[in-house]
């Protein structure tokens, strides 16, 4: 699914969850076109991206190349790091220390550079021609990146998680665990590892995120995380959670037909390769 690149390693449960959005999260389900629902301008945009220290240019006919070989690819995470990396580095030059680089990166930051890449490129104006999902009627949108709600602030490299009493062993241990955010890395990896149940990637990014956890120093394996307590996971997802802002690459459109209002996921092709 092209969508996960776009969303942070744990969104998928938090959307199935229905739970209510954060205070700071931009209001998903409020779903004018954005295009037409203004927001942040060029200026602030452009102050916001990108955070990290990457100097960025336009897409070459390499990453033009790269793109349309690749854009059927289920892992658009490692093809979104690699369009970073490259870009980040002259036309055709090794790229192999910058990938490295874009892996460490949060994914924030990463979609963050991903946009700036794209303005470059090809302007802010995304086109897109998507069929609506209750009526068929094949709706052409213009989305400005300009209008994306961006995320404000640093991403933490690591949250601190308090652990509910049924999560706690039996005998006394700080009642806290320790957790990374997942960078653009995971993210990349969780996809290659081709896992079909929500809970087993649950479980492969547990691993490679927790470092602490009442008292025991990780790293952790996969064995490890599997056997907490259910409550102990969802308390440290939860965490991450809401200390990863949302950048959601997803397009919001209102159907010109029927008024049904949906959301087109991140389209490589459209994002990437002139029409
Ligand atoms: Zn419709």
């Amino acid at each position: 699914m092209a969508t996960e690149r776009i969303d942070n390693p744990f969104t998928q449960r938090r959307a199935q969850a229905a739970s209510p959005p954060r205070e700071a999260a931009p209001a998903r389900e409020v779903a004018p076109p954005r295009a037409a629902a203004g927001g942040a301008s060029g200026r602030d945009l452009e102050r916001a991206l990108p955070r990290a220290e990457l100097r960025l240019r336009a897409m070459s006919g390499y990453e033009e190349e790269v793109v349309e070989s690749r854009r059927r690819d289920a892992n658009t995470a490692a093809l979104c790091n690699e369009i970073v990396a490259r870009c980040s580095v002259a036309p055709g030059a090794d790229f192999d220390a910058a990938y490295q680089r874009v892996r460490a990166m949060s994914t924030v930051d990463r979609d963050a550079a991903l946009v700036r890449i794209r303005i470059l490129s090809l302007g802010e104006v995304v086109n897109l021609d998507v069929a609506c999902p209750a009526c068929g009627h094949r709706n052409e949108v213009d989305f400005k990146l300009s209008a994306l709600p961006l995320p404000e602030g640093p991403v933490p490299a690591e949250v601190e998680i308090g652990l509910p009493d049924t999560a706690l062993p039996p005998e006394p241990a700080p009642r806290t665990a320790l957790a990374r955010t997942p960078n653009a890395g995971d993210q990349e990896d969780l996809l290659s590892a081709g896992l079909s149940s929500e809970s087993a990637r649950r479980t492969f990014l547990l691993s490679r995120v927790l470092l602490r956890y009442a008292g025991a120093e990780g790293p952790f394996d996969a064995g490890f995380v599997r056997a907490l307590p259910i409550a102990a996971r969802a308390a440290i997802e939860r965490a991450i959670e809401s200390a990863i802002p949302d950048l959601d690459l997803s397009m919001a459109v209102q159907c010109a037909a029927c008024s049904a209002e949906f959301s087109s996921p991140f389209d490589v092709t459209a994002f990437f390769l002139p029409r």
